[in-house]
């Protein structure tokens, strides 16, 4: 009998494939190198959730990468446990458009107002937004009167930034990059990151780069999803391959430290499920205000770093997966058509994850003319223009983007009107 290789819990096969060598599993906590790491949820393997696919690619192999949430048993920190190569996860065809949501517009270009006005920012001073993706937060500051200077990776973004005046570096934040900005413009009194931190692998070389181009009384603010809302609301489809580290306030203060800064101000947002945008400026410079040590005691009284919160936090996930598939099987067949509505990165790790492929939903529609035309990661569902879901009409529509759910429900009241019905799948799966 030939030796057959067998896939177990612990030893998936597709780790023995070669496309593993796209990436590398991590051995510490990048934020305080601790190696005491426990897994508390493992997705096994998975697409990446960017990696719309093109027609001429259906029949070629898609690679897949191990997906699995570990916690820092010293500092609190979470993070995925492997990291998929930047060339492969932000080259030509990375499609995702900050700008693309009315509810995101209005968010970036008020926080730009905001920050602004909160810190008293004088006019000509200079704003750097790492991960600019087409410049709306850039524009948000440029309209406060600041200089601006975008850094993203993406091509095709920058691109779009760099025709609307937005002057935009097309590659990764690095201290490289930090010191060519400085030496060309001078240093930053702001710097943001919004939503890209959590991108970047090397923490500790974003805090060198910061401390070249931070002024004395420069503020680094990071927006990122907020764990708390994470684990609280169940909002498990937020872990994929670019979220590389999931934010909460007790771990960065203590990482802020190490690089001589100080966590000096929290402001918690509704973007993206809840999120919070945390400042940071150099030890001393900035009163810390009290926000920061109340968020902290309530991290600690809701065991938010805890491995048996974690725990319940998967036994959760599991019974979420069975509560949705057991409503769009019994969906199906009670003889339904379904459908999904939008192609964001988060629905590629719910799909996934729950196996809901073609035979569940027939198609999925998106407003991001990029992405219309191909298909979805891993079980390659066809993405369609929004106006599919009037025009094909199915009986049910699953909100994948469902932090954008009002907005999206409001843009596709015809849709309601002519009686479909809207399925929000996370915290729990409820037809509206
Ligand atoms: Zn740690």
């Amino acid at each position: 009998m030939p030796h057959v290789t067998v896939a177990t819990a612990s030893q998936p096969l597709q780790k023995s494939r070669k496309d593993v060598s796209m990436g590398h599993f991590r051995e510490d906590c990048r934020l305080c190198h601790s190696r005491n790491m426990e897994t508390f949820l493992d997705f096994g393997m998975h697409p990446h959730s960017d990696g719309f696919v093109r027609k001429d690619q259906l029949e070629q192999p898609e690679p897949v990468f191990p997906l699995a949430a570990d916690l820092c048993t010293e500092c609190g920190q979470v993070q995925i446990n492997y990291v998929v190569k930047p060339e492969y996860l932000y080259g030509e065809d990375y499609l995702y458009d900050g700008a693309i949501t009315a509810t995101g517009r209005t968010h970036f270009l008020g926080l730009a107002k905001e920050i602004v006005e909160r810190y008293g920012i004088a006019a000509d001073s200079l704003a750097v937004d790492i991960g600019s993706n087409v410049g709306l937060l850039l524009s948000g500051f440029r309209e406060q009167g600041l200089r601006v200077q975008g850094v993203d990776p993406t091509p095709k973004m920058t691109a779009i930034a760099i025709a609307n005046g937005i002057d935009t570096i097309t590659e990764c934040f690095s201290k490289e990059v930090a010191t060519r900005i400085v030496e060309e413009k001078g240093q930053a009194s702001v710097v943001t990151g919004t939503n890209v931190i959590a991108h970047i692998d090397d923490l500790d070389d974003l805090m060198e780069g910061m401390d070249i181009l931070l002024r004395e009384d420069g503020i680094f603010v990071i927006e990122a999803p907020y764990l708390s809302n994470l684990i609280e609301k169940l909002e498990y489809d937020t872990i994929y391959h670019q979220h590389l580290s999931y934010f909460s306030v007790h771990p960065i203060a203590q990482f802020a430290k190490r690089f001589g800064m100080e966590l000096f101000d929290v402001k918690q947002t509704d973007i993206h499920g809840g999120s919070i945008c945390m400042f940071i400026g150099r030890k001393d410079v900035y009163d810390v205000r009290p926000v920061v040590g109340e968020l902290m005691a309530a991290e600690k009284s809701a065991n938010l770093h805890s491995p048996a919160r974690m725990q319940q936090f998967a036994q959760d996930v599991l019974a979420h997966r069975n509560a949705l598939t057991k409503m769009l099987y019994t969906l199906k067949d009670q003889g339904n058509r379904l459908a999904g509505i939008g192609a964001p990165a988060k629905g590629s790790t719910l799909l996934n994850f729950c196996g809901i492929n073609k035979s569940i939903l027939d198609f999925v529609t998106e407003k991001n003319t990029l992405k219309v035309g191909r298909f979805t990661p891993g079980h390659h569902i066809p993405i369609l223009p929004d106006a599919a879901l009037v025009e094909r009409a199915p009986d049910y529509a699953l909100i994948l983007p469902w932090n954008f759910a009002p907005e999206i429900m409001k843009n596709l009241e015809a849709y309601r009107k002519q009686g479909g019905k809207f399925i929000l799948p996370i915290p729990t799966p409820q037809i509206l």
